[in-house]
């Protein structure tokens, strides 16, 4: 795979070009190696290893806390601490200044590793959107955090009765008391709903987790505005904290109503959080406390910057399991023998077997499946140079980058969703009945990938 990946960055997508622009000027291809090399170190040794053990060890909650393995802290300590979490952030704030492309390509060797242990996309697309959206308090309080990985990052659009529709999003944020403007963290609500299907909503992977939360303000009658433009958007942490960003000691009125079992990507806990139930405050004084970002009634629009982000990475993640099965099954096929050979006079059954890949129906499977991979792979890092030149490319060139990307972006998360998920499928039947068991990789990878056309947005829609 990393062949693959350096033809692409650099004989395809010139990607030490970009050196030249003076975001990316101290970085070379030496430095774009170094942090391809450092992950995939990375990956190979805190991530692959554990893939199927997170997919057993599902997590669970102790009535307290959730449990995760060993393995997962470990892993996310790794990640945290190669800096990735804040790749694309200036220097100054601790960041690499790193294009997005050699970013999204550094990140793949995790998907590839194991998607369902997860490396930083939710939390990094999180702290993005709060350094574009959001207050300089906001910045150094919650987004500062995330970056360093001391705290995560959730989004939590998803409600029980408004998944695809987001218009009919019913979670309540009202004022919270007269001097709400005041609060130094931003204008103070208080809210009361419930979040449906919250991916990484409560876990103790971290010391506290910023949730990015849609709800609505209710207008002077007291009802909600119909429609998404009545949406806002709130931080909602778990565990309160001052405006220097000390906790207090309190939690927050966030409470995990339960964990969702899910068919794949085990590893990752997914979440139906009740938010201003009173579980954890004083009685009469129920209510999440969440923090406005941006202005009212314009939520749905900043969370598009992080979906827009986490379309590219589900994409990527798509396709790492494509390659991952097509990898698995590849070295199977050549393994595997069954059969004879067809000579001129047909087969002959006192001649040895021949390894599966000799056949020509398992040659196909296992093209498909590299077509399907290293195709998506090339769009994903196409888009995401696409994205490194709507930040740092001539005017002409962004507009045009940001025009192609509206097209590009639902494309770079369905496409892969559905054909590398086909080609996880072709893993399968490459490896016939074993493929069908969990002695072998290859159906955990079409488990975990099953998700990908469902989330981040309709699929065909
Ligand atoms: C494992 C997992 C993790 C998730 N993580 C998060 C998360 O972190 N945060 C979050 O907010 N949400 C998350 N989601 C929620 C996810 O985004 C929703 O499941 C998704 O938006 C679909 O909503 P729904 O499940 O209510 O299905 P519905 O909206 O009920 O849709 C059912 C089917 O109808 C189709 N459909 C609905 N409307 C249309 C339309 N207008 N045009 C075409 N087709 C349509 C859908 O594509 C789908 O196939 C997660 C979901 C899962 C399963």
């Amino acid at each position: 795979m990393r062949a693959t990946v350096d033809f692409l960055l650099h004989d395809w997508l010139r990607v030490t070009e970009l050196t030249a622009r003076p975001r990316f000027a101290e970085h070379s291809a030496e430095t774009f190696a170094q942090v391809l090399d450092t992950c995939e170190r990375i990956a190979r040794e805190k991530y692959a290893p554990f893939n199927r053990l997170v997919d057993t060890e599902e997590p669970r909650f102790d009535g307290e806390k959730v449990i995760l393995p060993q393995a997962t802290h470990d892993a996310w300590k790794a990640y945290a601490e190669s800096g990735m979490l804040a790749a694309a952030q200036d220097v100054e704030l601790g960041g690499m200044q790193l294009p997005y492309t050699v970013e999204s390509a550094a990140n793949a060797f995790f998907a590839r590793a194991s998607v369902s242990i997860g490396a930083g996309m939710l939390t990094t697309g999180n702290a993005n959107l709060l350094m574009s959206h959001g207050t300089e308090r906001q910045k150094a309080v919650f987004a500062a955090n995330e970056f360093s990985g001391r705290w995560s990052g959730t989004m939590c659009l998803s409600e029980p009765q408004a998944g695809s529709s987001l218009s009919d999003v019913a979670t309540r944020a009202t004022p919270d008391g007269d001097d709400f403007e005041a609060d130094p963290l931003g204008p103070r609500y208080r809210l009361r709903g419930h979040k449906m299907w919250i991916s990484a909503g409560e876990h103790e992977l971290t010391e506290n987790i910023v949730h990015l939360v849609l709800a609505k303000i209710p207008g002077p009658d007291g009802k909600l505005v119909p429609g998404t433009k009545g949406i806002s958007l709130f931080i909602v942490p778990k565990k309160l904290v001052d405006a220097g960003g000390c906790l207090t000691g309190e939690r927050n009125d966030v409470a995990l109503a339960g964990l969702n079992h899910k068919c794949g990507w085990r590893g990752t806990t997914n979440t139906l959080l009740n938010f201003g139930e009173g579980k954890f405050r004083p009685a009469g004084q129920a209510g999440a406390i969440g923090y406005l970002v941006g202005r009212p009634g314009d939520g749905l629009r900043c969370m598009f910057h992080m979906m827009n982000e986490a379309r590219i990475g589900v994409g990527m993640a798509a396709t790492m399991l494509g390659m991952a099965g097509y990898e698995a099954s590849l070295e199977y096929a050549r393994q595997r023998p069954q059969g004879r050979a067809i000579g001129p006079a047909g087969k002959d059954p006192s001649q040895p077997q021949i390894p599966i890949i000799e056949h020509a129906d398992v040659k196909r499977m296992l093209l498909a499946q590299k077509t399907y991979a290293e195709g998506a792979l090339a769009l994903e890092l196409y888009c995401a140079r696409l994205v490194d030149e709507q930040h740092t490319g001539d005017e002409a060139a962004a507009r045009d980058a940001a025009l192609l990307l509206e097209v590009l972006t639902p494309i770079a998360k369905s496409w892969p969703s559905e054909w590398c998920l086909e080609g996880n499928s072709l893993a399968i039947q490459v490896l016939g009945g074993y493929g069908y068991t969990r002695d072998f990789p290859v159906e955990q990878y079409w488990r975990d990938n099953r998700l990908n056309m469902i989330h981040e947005g309709t699929h065909g829609g």
